[in-house]
This record gives C-alpha cells, sequence and structure tokens, in this order.
C-alpha cells in the first residue's frame, strides 16, 4: 500500500522537501508520487494542509472495499420479487 495524492492538493509543494527519495513530483495541477520510488514511509502526509496525501490501496483491496459495500446495499435493499425493466418484466 503506496500513498498518493488526490484532488484536494493546493500544489503548496509543502510535502517535497519531507520525502527521504524524493518521489513527489510536482504535477501540472497536483503534486504526484512516483510509486516506482516511494518507500511508503509516510513522512509526507503530516504535512499537507488538505490532507490530499493518503493511502493508496492496491486493486485487490479496492475489489474486496467493493464486494464489502456492494453486500452492505444489498443486505439493506429489499429486492422485488418482479423487476419491471424497459424490455418487460423479469421474475
Ligand atoms: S510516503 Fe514517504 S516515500 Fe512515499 S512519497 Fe511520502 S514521504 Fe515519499
Ligand atoms: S503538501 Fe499537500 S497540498 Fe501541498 S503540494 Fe503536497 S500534496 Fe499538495
Amino acid at each position: 500500500m503506496l500513498h498518493t495524492i488526490n484532488l484536494d492538493c493546493i500544489a503548496c509543494g509543502a510535502c517535497l522537501k519531507e520525502c527521504p527519495v524524493n518521489a513527489i513530483e510536482a504535477g501540472t495541477r497536483i503534486y504526484t508520487i512516483n510509486d516506482a520510488h516511494c518507500i511508503d514511509c509516510a513522512c509526507c502526509v503530516p504535512v499537507c494542509p488538505t490532507e490530499a496525501i493518503v493511502p493508496n490501496i492496491s486493486p485487490e483491496e479496492t475489489r474486496l472495499a467493493w464486494a464489502r459495500a456492494l453486500q452492505e446495499v444489498e443486505e439493506d435493499v429489499e429486492v422485488p420479487a418482479r423487476v419491471a425493466t424497459t424490455h418487460g418484466t423479469v421474475a
């Protein structure tokens, strides 16, 4: 799980000097973290004024998070026995 910078970044540059491996780069609008260099030390996280530096979860973690969220929604929503669609009624 590496870190990434989201769209809350205001390009202040405060994180740049905190990174021990120079993994942070100034982008066109927001700063970015180079995954190939980031060692996941989280030194950059506390200096960010907008909390834009966040853990970048892996595809597998993302899949599990979506599966859990979907399961919670399905448990909350009562599915009707018959569902009307634009193509007719589905049992
Ligand atoms: S988590 Fe550590 S290595 Fe990665 S960008 Fe931030 S300061 Fe650099
Ligand atoms: S400290 Fe936060 S707001 Fe400033 S450049 Fe880095 S990620 Fe962007």
